[in-house]
């Protein structure tokens, strides 16, 4: 039963993103056809760039969603995706458990665990007592005839949501914003904010003109929007640099 490190690699992003995103904001103001704008545009990316970051930050984000990014994932929990696909506006496709067999699942360990030699050492043991009920579960099954994915959706029943788990995963360049404003806050959950931070690494390189500023919501505000209570320090609260107006 080995352990696992999460690692995320960039499949594929929709090529001329830039041209792309600039035809789709033009076309809004423009009598030219998009078509013509998207030949054109490619001839000066800098003036893109500038053009797109602020129609971007003016809350024009519907030309953001012609481009899209798809990851591929690994070493994340089940405990992870559950809350990963919360986000509905993206697209999934997750190794199953039905058809792969985990009789040596992998699983993830949490940092606080990890850190303490007692509570790793009772964290193994809880994970190794269950690869061995579902191992004698699938034994059992096959006793009685019940094999393959039919004992596999079965027996699963019995793993823990640490298990660990692959998945694909693409979102659109403003679902990917929305995503990164909740999920790369400190108040996130740690596993998927790990997971959104190597994300945003990943766009900000691939698209700087959108993703510049990305990330949790007190990055493009500058202030935090969460309150007294849930704030991590970074940034004033939003009481103390916007005064409200009676
Ligand atoms: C810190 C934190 C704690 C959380 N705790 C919990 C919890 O305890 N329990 C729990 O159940 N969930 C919890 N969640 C999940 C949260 O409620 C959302 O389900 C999740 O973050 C997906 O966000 P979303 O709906 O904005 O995203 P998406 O599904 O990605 O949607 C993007 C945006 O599209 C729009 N949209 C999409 N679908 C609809 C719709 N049907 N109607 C109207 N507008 C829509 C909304 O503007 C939405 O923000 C938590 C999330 C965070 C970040």
């Amino acid at each position: 039963m080995p352990e696992k490190e999460l690692k995320v690699k960039l499949l594929s992003s929709t090529p001329d993103a830039l041209s792309l995103i600039y035809a789709a904001c033009r076309q809004c103001y423009s009598a030219e056809f998009a078509g013509d704008i998207f030949e054109k545009a490619k001839e000066d990316s800098g003036k893109m760039a500038e053009f797109i970051t602020k129609i971007a930050a003016s809350g024009h984000e519907s030309p953001l969603e012609h481009v899209k990014f798809t990851f591929a994932v690994q070493g994340v929990s089940r405990a992870l995706t559950h809350q990963l696909v919360r986000h509905r506006l993206a697209s999934y496709s997750q190794q199953s458990q039905r058809y792969v067999k985990e009789d040596n699942f992998s699983f993830i360990v949490p940092p606080t665990i990890k850190k303490d030699p007692e509570a790793l050492k009772e964290y193994e043991d809880v994970l190794g007592r269950i690869q061995k009920g579902y191992n004698r579960l699938l034994h059992l099954l096959k006793s009685k005839g019940i094999v393959g994915e039919k004992a596999n959706q079965d027996a699963r029943f019995v793993l823990p949501q640490g298990s660990e788990t692959k998945i694909v995963i693409t979102m659109n360049a403003r679902e990917l914003l929305h995503f990164f404003s909740l999920r790369c806050c400190s108040r996130a959950q740690w596993e998927i904010k790990a997971l959104a931070d190597k994300m945003l690494v990943i766009c900000k390189k691939e698209l700087p003109a959108v993703f510049s500023k990305a990330g949790a919501k007190c990055e493009a505000l500058e202030y935090c929007p969460e309150g007294k209570k849930f704030t991590c320090g970074r940034y004033p609260l939003k009481k103390d640099v916007i005064k409200e107006s009676r």
